[in-house]
C-alpha cells in the first residue's frame, strides 16, 4: 500500500515538475525577444568534413540552447580543397558583397585560414567584430593572433598521451607505436607534436612515423604488426607521393587491415573501424568557442576573457572493435564511453525499464502483500469456519449434556419419589407385617400402650396358633405354609368388628385385641365364633385343606395390666388347648400356668434323656381274639425323669416332634423294638410281631425306607414282622408327601397300622388311596361298648376294615364284655389292659 502511495506521489510529481519546467523556459524566451545579434561563423573547411561539421554543431546547439535571439550566419572556405590565393580573392568579394553593410556582433572562426582570413578583413568587411576562434592548435594560434585585439578562443591541444595511457592499458605489452599523418603543413605539425608528446612520457616506447611510406606501404605494414604494436593515426590526407585520400577512407581501411588496434585522436575517426582513443572532439571545441562567444554577446569584454587551452577530449572506445580483438571491457577506465553497442533495451531505457522494473517490483510486492493476506484472510476464514464448527459442537455436546441432565434431573425426581413412596413404605413395614399386611408385633406394641391403662376399662387379648401348623409347614414346604399363614389371616379379619384389632405376632402366632369388654365371656363368643369361621375348609393354591386353630384368652386387667403378661397367660392358655386336644379356645387360668411351666421342663430335659438312659421301651402284647394268643407287641416309649418323674409319652412325643428329637428318638425305638423280637427269638420265641408308632417326622425323611431295611436286616426280621402305626390325623394332613415312602414301604412287605381310627375326620378315601393293612379301633370306641348299650360304629369299622382286607386292632380293651363283643363282631385283634398294660421287655419274657 506504502509503496503504490509512493509511485503515485512520483509520478504526480514528475507531471508537475514537466509542467512547470516547460512554462519557465517559454517565459525565458519571450523576455529575450529584445535585440537580435548576428553571428557569422567562418568553417576553414568544406561542410562535408566532419570535423568542421561537429564544430559547428557544437557551436550553433550551444548559441541556440542559450535561449537568446541570435541570427547565425555559416560560410564554408572550402580550404582543404581550394587552397589557392584565388579561392581567397574570390571569397573575399563574396563576403564583402555579403557582409560590408551587414552589422556582426561576433565572427567564430574554425580552423586556421579562417581565422588568418578573419582577422586580415576584419576591419574592411566585418565591421570589426570581436573573434572567437576554435580549431587552431597552439604554435598556429600564435602565428595569427599576433598584435591582434577583441580576439579569444579555444586552442586545440594535440596530446597523444592519454590515448597512449588507454592503449597501454589495454595492452600492457605494448612496445611500437605506428603513427600515421601526412606530410601535408598541418599533418606535419600534429605529426610532431604528438612524437614530441610520446617521447616526453613514454621514453621505452618505438615510435614508427609513416609519412614516408606510400599508401600501399603503409597498408602492408599495419597487416605484418605483431601483438605488442598499435597504430595510432593523427591527419592523414595524403601518401607520401601526394595521393589524395579522404579520411574516413584511411582510417576505414588501415583498421580492418591491420592486425591490432587502431587508435585516433579525432573523434572523426570513430565509426570507421578505429578502436577508439582520448580523443580530441570537434563538437566539444564548438560547445566550448560557442560559450565564449555568448559571454560576449552578453556583454563581457572580450579582451578580458582568456583564451582556452586546456586538453579537450572525450575518451571513447568503438564495442565492435573491443568485440573484434576480444578485448575484455572491464579493464577498460571508467569514463569510458562506448559506441556501436548492439542495441539494449536495458541500455537504451534504463530509467524506464528502472522505474519500470521497480514499479514491476512494487506491483510483485502489493501483489505479494496483497496474496499473503488474502491467504491470511482465507486462513483467518477456515479458522473462523473451523471454530465455527467446533462452536457448534460444543453447542451440540452442551445441548446434548443439558438434555442428559435434564434426564439425569427427572431419574432423580422419579429415584426421589421412589425413595419417599420407600420410606413411606417402610414406615408401614415397621409396623406391618410383610407377609399378611396385617399390623405387626410393633405395631401392638404401639397400640396398647393406649388400650392397657388404668380407667379404660376391660379388654381381651386372644393368643391364636395354627394346629399342627410345623407339620403342614414341614411336610408342604414354606411357601405353602406362607399361603396358609395369608388364608388364616384374611379369614381371622372377615371376623373383626370395631374395637377389634388383629396383629401377627409371629410365624403362625396371631394377636386379636378386643377393646371395651363388659365381661370376659364376651371374650369367648368371639373365640367360638372365630372357631366356626374354620369349620369351613381353606382354599391354598388350588387345594382345600382343613385347618384348625387354638385360641389362648388373657383379660386385661385380671390377668395383667401390660402387654407383656396378657400375652404369656394368652400364650399358655393356647397351650393348654393344644395339650387338650387342639382346635378350641379357653380363658386363662392360673393352674394352666402349671401345665405350661411342666411342658418347658418336659422341653428342657428331654434332649437329654436319651443319653442319661432316661427312656426306655416298654411292650404291649397284642392278642389274636379268636385264638386267644399273643401275637405280637406294640412299642410304646417310657420316660423316668429324675426332675419330672414318669411323664407319658403324649406330652413328650409332643415336645419331642416340635424340637425334632423325635428323628433320633423314633429311630432308635426302631432299632430296640426289632432288637426285641431278636432277642426273643435268641430265647426261643418265635413269629411274634412289633408295632412302632412313627411321627409324621419320621415318614418324611427322604431315607426312612432305607433306615427302616437297614434295621430289619441288622436283626434278620422279616419286614411283615414289623409294624408301622401312623395316626390318622397324620395321614390327612401329609397324605400326598407320604405316599411315595408309604408304598415303598408296602413294597417292602411292612406292614402299615392306621392309629386311632375314628377319632379325627376319618376319610374312608385314604383308606382306600394308601396301603394300610391294619386299622387300630380308637380306644373312645372300645370305651363306649358296655353290656349294656350295643355300639354300631365299632361293629361298622370292624366291617369296613375287613370289607377292605384289613386286619383290625381294638385298643384299650379293659373289659371282659368289650372282648365279647369284639369276639361276636369278629374283630382280629385286641390290645388292653384286660390283658395285659405295657410292660418291660424283661416281663414280656416272664409272661411268655
Ligand atoms: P397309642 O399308640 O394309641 O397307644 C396306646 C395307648 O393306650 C398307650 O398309652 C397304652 O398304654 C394305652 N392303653 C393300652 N391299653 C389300655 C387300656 O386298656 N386302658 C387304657 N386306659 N389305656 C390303654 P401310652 O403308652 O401312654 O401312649 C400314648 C401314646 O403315645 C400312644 O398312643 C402313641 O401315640 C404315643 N407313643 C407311645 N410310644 C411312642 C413311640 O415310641 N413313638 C411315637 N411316635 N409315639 C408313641
Ligand atoms: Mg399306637
Ligand atoms: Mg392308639
Amino acid at each position: 500500500m506504502k509503496l503504490l502511495k509512493i509511485s503515485v506521489f512520483i509520478t504526480i510529481l514528475s507531471i508537475a515538475l514537466v509542467v512547470f519546467g516547460s512554462e519557465t523556459s517559454s517565459i525565458v524566451n519571450a523576455s529575450e525577444d529584445a535585440e537580435i545579434k548576428n553571428v557569422l561563423i567562418i568553417n576553414s573547411y568544406h561542410e562535408g568534413f566532419t570535423w568542421t561539421r561537429e564544430l559547428t554543431k557544437g557551436i550553433i546547439e550551444t548559441l541556440n540552447d542559450s535561449g537568446n535571439n541570435i541570427s547565425i550566419q555559416v560560410e564554408y572556405m572550402d580550404w582543404k580543397n581550394n587552397p589557392t590565393k584565388e579561392n581567397l580573392e574570390y571569397l573575399y568579394d563574396y563576403y564583402e558583397f555579403k557582409y560590408q553593410n551587414k552589422s556582426l556582433d561576433i565572427i567564430i572562426t574554425t580552423d586556421d585560414i579562417a581565422l588568418e582570413f578573419a582577422l586580415e578583413h576584419r576591419k574592411e568587411i566585418f565591421h570589426n567584430a570581436p573573434i572567437v576562434f576554435a580549431g587552431v592548435n597552439q604554435s598556429g594560434m600564435e602565428d595569427i593572433v599576433c598584435g591582434y585585439t577583441k580576439i579569444t578562443g579555444v586552442i586545440e591541444v594535440i596530446d597523444p598521451n592519454p590515448t597512449l595511457e588507454l592503449a597501454l592499458t589495454i595492452n600492457p605489452e605494448l612496445k611500437n607505436v605506428y603513427l600515421i599523418f601526412d606530410n601535408s603543413e598541418s599533418g606535419l605539425s600534429t605529426g610532431n607534436i604528438a612524437i614530441n608528446h610520446i617521447k616526453s612520457r613514454y621514453k621505452e616506447l618505438n615510435i614508427i612515423p609513416c609519412n614516408h611510406m606510400t599508401y600501399e606501404e603503409l597498408i602492408n605494414t599495419v597487416q605484418g604488426l605483431e601483438e605488442d604494436s598499435m597504430v595510432l593515426i593523427t591527419t592523414y590526407y595524403s601518401d607520401v607521393n601526394n595521393q589524395r585520400f579522404e579520411m574516413d577512407f584511411v582510417n576505414r581501411d588501415v583498421s580492418e587491415n591491420s592486425r591490432v588496434p587502431t587508435y585516433q585522436i579525432y573523434d572523426f575517426g570513430l565509426n570507421n573501424g578505429i578502436l577508439g582513443g582520448v580523443m580530441i572532439s570537434g563538437r566539444l571545441q564548438g560547445e566550448l568557442a560557442g560559450g565564449l562567444a555568448l559571454q560576449i554577446l552578453q556583454g563581457a569584454e572580450i579582451d578580458n576573457i582568456p583564451i582556452i587551452t586546456k586538453l579537450i577530449t572525450r575518451t571513447v572506445i568503438d564495442y565492435e572493435q573491443l568485440e573484434r580483438f576480444e578485448i575484455d571491457e572491464d579493464i577498460l577506465p571508467k569514463n569510458v564511453e562506448i559506441i556501436n553497442r548492439p542495441f539494449s533495451f536495458y541500455e537504451t531505457y534504463k530509467t524506464l525499464v528502472i522505474s519500470v522494473t521497480s514499479a514491476f517490483f512494487a506491483l510483485i510486492v502489493f501483489v505479494g502483500i496483497l496474496l499473503f493476506y488474502i491467504k491470511k484472510i482465507r486462513k483467518m476464514k477456515e479458522e473462523l469456519r473451523e471454530s465455527h464448527e467446533e462452536l457448534t459442537q460444543i453447542y451440540e455436546e452442551l445441548a446434548a449434556s443439558d438434555e442428559e441432565i435434564r434426564e439425569q434431573y427427572d431419574q432423580m425426581k422419579t429415584i426421589n419419589k421412589k425413595l419417599k413412596e420407600g420410606e413411606e413404605k417402610l414406615a408401614f413395614l415397621a409396623f406391618h407385617d410383610s407377609l399378611t399386611g396385617l399390623p405387626n408385633k410393633l405395631s401392638l406394641y404401639e397400640d396398647t400402650k393406649a388400650i392397657l391403662l388404668p380407667g379404660k376399662g376391660m379388654s381381651a387379648l386372644l393368643f391364636i396358633d395354627i394346629d399342627n401348623f410345623k407339620n403342614v409347614n414341614d411336610v408342604m414346604g414354606h411357601a405353602f405354609g406362607d399361603k396358609i399363614i395369608i388364608k388364616v389371616g384374611e379369614r381371622l379379619s372377615q371376623a373383626l368388628k370395631n374395637g377389634q384389632t388383629l396383629y401377627r405376632l409371629s410365624g403362625d402366632e396371631f394377636i386379636i385385641i378386643i377393646e371395651n369388654l363388659k365381661e370376659p365371656a364376651e371374650a369367648e363368643q368371639f373365640a367360638s365364633h372365630i372357631l366356626n369361621l374354620f369349620s369351613e375348609e381353606l382354599e391354598v393354591l388350588g387345594t382345600s385343606m382343613q385347618i384348625n386353630i387354638s385360641i389362648g384368652i388373657a383379660i386385661y386387667p385380671n390377668h395383667g395390666f401390660d402387654l407383656e403378661s396378657l400375652l404369656k397367660c394368652a400364650d399358655i392358655a393356647m397351650y393348654y388347648v393344644k395339650d387338650i386336644g387342639k382346635k378350641n379356645y379357653i380363658l386363662y387360668q392360673d393352674h394352666m400356668n402349671q401345665a405350661f411351666i411342666e411342658r418347658v421342663n418336659i422341653e428342657k430335659y428331654l434332649r437329654k434323656a436319651l443319653d442319661h438312659n432316661e427312656i426306655e421301651i416298654y411292650y404291649q402284647p397284642q392278642l389274636d381274639i379268636q385264638k386267644n394268643q399273643i401275637i405280637g407287641f406294640e412299642a410304646l416309649l417310657r420316660w423316668n425323669s429324675p426332675q419330672l418323674g414318669s411323664v407319658p409319652p403324649i406330652k413328650f412325643i409332643k415336645v419331642a416332634e416340635e424340637t425334632h428329637c423325635i428323628i433320633p428318638l423314633g429311630t432308635w425305638v426302631l432299632k430296640n423294638a426289632c432288637k426285641f423280637i431278636y432277642d426273643l427269638r435268641e430265647q426261643g420265641y418265635g413269629n411274634y410281631s412289633v408295632s412302632v408308632n412313627i411321627s409324621i417326622l419320621q415318614l418324611l425323611q427322604k431315607d426312612f425306607c432305607d433306615i427302616i431295611s437297614d434295621i430289619l436286616n441288622m436283626y434278620q426280621l422279616e419286614a411283615h414282622y414289623l409294624e408301622l402305626e401312623i395316626t390318622e390325623s397324620i395321614l390327612m394332613e401329609s397324605f400326598e408327601r407320604i405316599e411315595s415312602n408309604l408304598k415303598r414301604l408296602r413294597d417292602m412287605k411292612v406292614r402299615i397300622a392306621l392309629d386311632d381310627f375314628g377319632k379325627g375326620y376319618s376319610s374312608l378315601n385314604y383308606l382306600k388311596q394308601l396301603p394300610i393293612t391294619t386299622l387300630k379301633i380308637d380306644k373312645s370306641f372300645i370305651d363306649i361298648v358296655t353290656s349294656y348299650q350295643k355300639n354300631y360304629l365299632a361293629e361298622h369299622i370292624i366291617t369296613i376294615g375287613k370289607s377292605m382286607g384289613m386286619c383290625v386292632v381294638a385298643e384299650g380293651v379293659e373289659k371282659q364284655e368289650q372282648l365279647e363283643y369284639l369276639k361276636i363282631h369278629e374283630c382280629d385283634r385286641m390290645q388292653g389292659y384286660l390283658f395285659s398294660r405295657p410292660i418291660p421287655k424283661d416281663e414280656i419274657l416272664k409272661l411268655l
